[in-house]
């Protein structure tokens, strides 16, 4: 099974919201994934450059056979005098506390490292919302992190089985809070109950 790069964030930010989108094939979509959505487009329709002596590689796509991941990646920019590649990211929001566009951003990266035979030390977010650029250094410690999530994330597909919401400040800015109705499930702490003695 090659799990999706996008499935890695998904399941960061939620592993109910992960299996939703990738087990049962749920989406819907909002005002925050349409922006997300349109600003992917832009990007990818842009053509191959070079300038000031750096390639930017629009809509790349990867594939990590050891890994089992792959993706399309927004950018990749190659310095010509070194050879040097640096994945970037566009995200639509603005910085975040936790980590999940960085262990997006480190998987596209341990792609990279295995199809061009090369080793990536560093890569950027682009932030929409707040128009910067973010560097991300792909330390040992990111790329363990990066690298139990994707265990993580094959466990619980190749599982098949949905977790049960859990109602968090970030359903407020998830796309399927109509389909996972998390807060009826808190509301009503009978059918938790009865959930459990089917667990
Ligand atoms: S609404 Fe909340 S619990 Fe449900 S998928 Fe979204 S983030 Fe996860």
């Amino acid at each position: 099974m090659i799990i999706p790069l996008s499935a890695l964030q998904h399941y960061a930010f939620c592993p109910r919201q992960c299996a939703l989108i990738h087990l049962e094939q749920l989406w819907e979509e909002n005002f925050l994934t349409a922006q997300g959505r349109l600003l992917h487009e832009r990007v990818d329709s842009a053509e191959l450059e070079v300038r000031k002596g750096i390639r930017f590689e629009r809509s790349v796509h990867v594939l990590s056979e050891k890994l089992g991941i792959g993706g399309v990646l927004d950018l990749v920019e190659c310095e010509l005098s070194t050879g040097l590649l640096k994945p970037v990211e566009y995200k639509r929001g603005k910085p975040k506390p936790e980590p999940f566009d960085e262990i997006q951003l480190c998987a596209q990266a341990l792609c990279l490292e295995e199809m061009r035979g090369t080793v990536i030390e560093e890569g950027a977010l682009w932030y929409m919302q707040t128009r910067h650029r973010v560097s991300v250094i792909f330390s040992e410690t990111l790329r363990q992190k990066t690298l139990t999530v994707i265990h993580q994330v094959r466990k619980l597909l190749s599982g098949n089985k949905t977790p049960q919401p859990e109602y968090s400040k970030r359903c407020k800015a998830c796309s399927l809070i109509e389909v996972c109705q998390p807060q009826l499930l808190v509301k009503d702490k009978s059918k938790k109950y009865v959930m459990s003695l089917f667990d």
